[in-house]
């Protein structure tokens, strides 16, 4: 009998305004331990929160961005726990009244596009860390990161693999990117997910789940949910039974480990802060942040289809981020219009020297004018196909190069000549009159051997559809 995976993600994601969502502090990554930790983050008696208003706007924004209905009034609550990272002993949070309500994005699966569910994201700020590898035996504290402001955007139930997960986790990092509300920097922490898994018989009621906390990165996300449906399908079938519990994932031996069963809402002790006013949000403000939007990656990806002609599955690679598809547009331009082309060359040749290299697209050594040249220059027959690629592999390597005087200083420029070419062909049917005889008795696959010969005669220069033409012609005469 088969089974079915239900996930849900919370995703938090680390808004990059320039101070704290409740004070003046500083939030840039990787300062002096506590030197960006103000009396209000150490939460000392006496201080009151500010509400930071750019947070407020980077929520609005995000709201926007999934469509979602925009309570006009949203209050903050304190989630009381005790944690030596959290110096109050509450964190600032939101419960009933969260300033995004639902909403959804759309994600692009290979078999086409899913719509997923959100139900709210609500603004909170993040507790200080723990560093216990600091000093022997002891544990240090640093509450740089305490107040800074964190979006969590809760997904309904509606994955059912790890794939959808990791697309839905995706869709949310290229829309908060393109939002410009975060850098969605995962090794830095700027984007985390708790990933909520369970299984069911297919039409069967929800199962019982568990959540997986705090996991850092797209792979660890895919390889964490899969581990873990496997888990609950193995219990399930031995007979057991999942209890409801927060696990921990441990990338080094790939397995889930529990950490403590599930507290209840009510264990935090959820109320309204006294010390911050309820949020009412207006007509105007939503009106200026509508104004700020760019283009999503859901219009892009749609004006990609429509404009240049792109399948759908070009268009959504090409969108996964702001630069990617800026890089497309350039190069598109560069090489005067020619969109397939310049698709094909970005999501082969390009994307594949990136990876090599682990580098993102904003540190490509290959500007879009020269890879838009160099399609130019295949399009008008100046250079082959093949002769291309290694141009590419040259280009990468030396910066900023000209397209046209590497051709010329190379001697890289095709070989249209088509009496320089028949020349070259007589040259090689002659050298192996054997294969020549054995061709015209029926061995049609030699004819890749007569191509491989000549282009090797002529140093890959010569133009391959002129040398099948003319090939083709000479050995079908007798
Ligand atoms: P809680 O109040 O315990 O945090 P929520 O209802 O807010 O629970 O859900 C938290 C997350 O868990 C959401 O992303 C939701 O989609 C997901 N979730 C809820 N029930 C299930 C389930 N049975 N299986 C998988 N995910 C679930
Ligand atoms: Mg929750």
């Amino acid at each position: 009998m088969t089974w079915e995976a239900v996930i849900g993600l919370e995703v938090h994601v680390q808004l990059n305004t320039l101070s704290k969502i409740f004070s003046g502090s500083d939030t840039r990554f990787g300062a002096a331990a506590n030197s960006q930790a103000s009396l209000i983050d150490l939460g000392m008696p006496g201080t009151l929160p500010v509400l930071n208003a750019a947070a407020v706007a980077a929520a609005l924004r995000f709201g926007l961005g999934i469509e979602a209905e925009i309570p006009a009034r949203s209050v903050f609550a304190r989630k009381n726990y005790f944690y030596p990272d959290l110096p109050k002993g509450y964190q600032i949070s939101q419960m009933d009244e969260p300033i995004v309500g639902a909403g959804y994005l759309d994600i692009d699966l290979p078999e086409g596009s899913k719509r997923i569910r959100i139900v709210r994201a609500h603004l909170e700020e993040d507790a200080g860390k723990s560093l216990h590898a600091d000093i022997a035996g002891m544990t240090g504290i640093d509450l740089n990161r305490a107040g800074t402001p964190l979006l969590e955007i809760v997904s309904a139930p509606d994955m059912s693999s790890a794939q959808e997960a990791v697309a839905y986790l995706r869709a949310i990092h290229a829309l908060i990117r393109y939002l410009d509300i975060s850098d969605g920097n995962m090794a830095e922490g700027s984007m985390r997910c708790d990933c909520n898994v369970s299984v069911r018989r297919p039409g069967a009621a929800l199962g019982t789940r568990c959540e997986i906390k705090n996991v850092n990165s797209f792979r660890f996300v895919e390889k964490a949910i899969q581990h873990e449906i496997q888990r609950q399908i193995e219990l399930i079938e031995d007979g057991a039974q999942v209890r409801q519990e927060t696990r921990l994932y441990d990338a080094e031996r790939n397995e889930t480990r529990s950490m403590r069963s599930k507290e209840e809402a009510n264990d935090y002790r959820y109320f309204p802060d006294p010390d911050l006013l309820p949020v009412h949000i207006s007509a105007e403000m939503l009106e200026r942040e509508r104004a700020r939007l760019p283009e999503l990656p859901q219009a892009k990806k749609q004006r990609f289809m429509d404009h240049y002609g792109l399948s759908a599955y070009d268009a959504a690679i090409l969108v996964g981020s702001r630069e990617l598809a800026d890089y497309f547009e350039a190069t598109v331009v560069a090489s005067e219009g020619q969109a397939k082309q310049s698709a094909n060359w970005i999501m082969g040749e390009l994307l594949a020297a990136l990876n090599r290299e682990d580098k993102e697209i904003s540190a490509c050594p290959l500007a879009p004018q020269q890879l838009g040249r160099l399609i130019v220059r295949i399009q008008d027959g100046t250079i082959s196909g093949k002769i291309g690629k290694q141009l590419f592999a040259t280009l990468w390597t030396t910066t900023g190069a000209d397209v046209d005087s590497l051709i010329s200083s190379q001697g890289l420029r095709q070989e249209n000549d088509s009496s320089l070419i028949v020349g070259l062909i007589d040259e090689v049917m002659s050298a192996h009159p054997e294969q020549v005889a054995a061709y015209r008795a029926g061995k049609d696959k030699l004819f890749g051997f007569f191509v491989g010969e000549i282009m090797k005669r002529s140093r890959g220069k010569a133009n391959p559809a002129t040398v099948n033409a003319v090939l083709k012609e000479k050995l079908e005469q007798r």
